[in-house]
Order: structure tokens, then C-alpha cells, then sequence
């Protein structure tokens, strides 16, 4: 068994948070364990929860047309999400959900070791570019560890909002030219507080 599918395993029995209990399956998350490119959302929501894979309702639908737009399909990019089970009514993911889960986004990256993290959404955002506002910062990327960082708006916000969904099919297009011209992505500048993007 692969190193991704024993994490997925033990995403798949967590029982942390107190959501645990309600979830129907864990989504911890799909894609090759070699992908270039991870695209990290929020949490799932109910298609999610059902069947256990990230991206499978009406946001995952357009988050698949976006991808064809630069001519990936889901299977080439890792998919997954800030928490692994769904928060009980869609409600937003709690501060001690985010933190219980993010050692298995910490994991999934070390064993996939992307190119790029693209971060779907304001909270996937925060884990990686602490403090800064997605309307000032979707559609620019920094480099760290040699990875490339780039935020974009949540599909699902995209998908009901013009102005959001012009800004993100615009900001997938730039994805290739990023991949290619990795090296002049500028390098994160290190924050005092904040020695690695892990910590708090
Ligand atoms: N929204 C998310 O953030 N993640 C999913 O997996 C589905 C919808």
C-alpha cells in the first residue's frame, strides 16, 4: 500500500472533532500521489460526505471545467480540503476543527511534494497566507520551500457571483505559465512571528 493510501486510511478513522461522529464517510482527499499541482478547498459538503471523494457536487463540476480550460482533467491534480469531514449543516469549518486536521494537509504535502498549491477559498487561503484578504491577493503566487502558493476564490462562491467567476477562470488560466516560469515566482518573505507556514 502506498504511503497516500495508509494516510487516507488513517484520515478515514480520525475521530478528533466531535463532527466525527456525523460524518457518513472522512474525504481525505484524491489524486496521483505524484501530482503537480494539489488544489486544497474547505471542507466537504454533502456529495462529499456521501461519497467520501472531494469535489463531487456543483463546485466540483465547474472546479472540472476550470481544470479542462488549461487542459488538465481531475485525475492529473490532487484534490483535497482543509477538513477532512463534513461540518454538521454546511456550517463554516471551526478554528478547532482547522487545527485538529492540519497535520494530514501537513502530510499529504510532504509525501506529494507539489509543484504548486492552489488554495479554493478564504480558509484554505489563511493556512497558507496568514492575514491577507483574497479579494487583495487571488491570482498572485509566492514561492516557499520551492513550492508555489496561489490563491484563488472557492468554485462555489465563483459559480453564483460574475465578478468572482471571471476573476477565477482568469486566475486558472495563469496556472500554466506559473508551472513553466516556476523560477521567477517570487520567494516568500519570512514573517517574524511565523518561522514556518505550519505554525500559528
Ligand atoms: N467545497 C469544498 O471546499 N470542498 C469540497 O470538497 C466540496 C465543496
Amino acid at each position: 500500500m502506498s504511503a497516500l493510501s495508509e494516510l487516507c486510511g488513517e484520515i478515514a478513522r480520525c475521530q478528533l472533532c466531535e463532527i466525527a461522529k456525523y460524518r457518513t464517510k472522512a474525504v481525505p482527499g484524491e489524486g496521483p500521489e505524484d501530482a503537480e499541482v494539489m488544489f486544497v478547498g474547505e471542507a466537504p459538503g454533502w456529495h462529499e460526505d456521501q461519497q467520501g471523494r472531494p469535489f463531487v457536487g456543483p463546485a466540483g463540476q465547474y472546479l472540472e471545467q476550470l481544470l479542462a480550460s488549461i487542459g488538465l482533467k481531475r485525475g492529473q491534480v490532487y484534490i483535497a480540503n482543509v477538513i477532512k469531514c463534513r461540518p454538521m449543516g454546511n456550517r463554516d469549518p471551526l478554528p478547532t476543527e482547522i487545527h485538529n486536521c492540519r497535520k494530514w494537509l501537513e502530510r499529504q504535502i510532504e509525501i506529494i511534494c507539489p509543484k504548486m498549491i492552489a488554495t479554493l477559498g478564504r480558509y484554505s487561503m489563511a493556512m497558507f497566507f496568514p492575514g491577507k484578504s483574497i479579494s487583495k491577493i487571488h491570482g498572485t503566487a509566492q514561492k516557499q520551500d520551492n513550492i508555489i502558493y496561489y490563491a484563488m476564490y472557492h468554485p462555489a462562491a465563483a459559480l453564483h457571483q460574475q465578478s468572482l467567476r471571471q476573476a477565477i477562470e482568469a486566475d486558472m488560466l495563469k496556472i500554466p505559465t506559473l508551472l513553466a516560469e516556476a523560477k521567477t515566482v517570487p520567494e516568500a518573505k519570512p514573517q517574524p512571528q511565523q518561522l514556518s507556514m505550519f505554525e500559528e
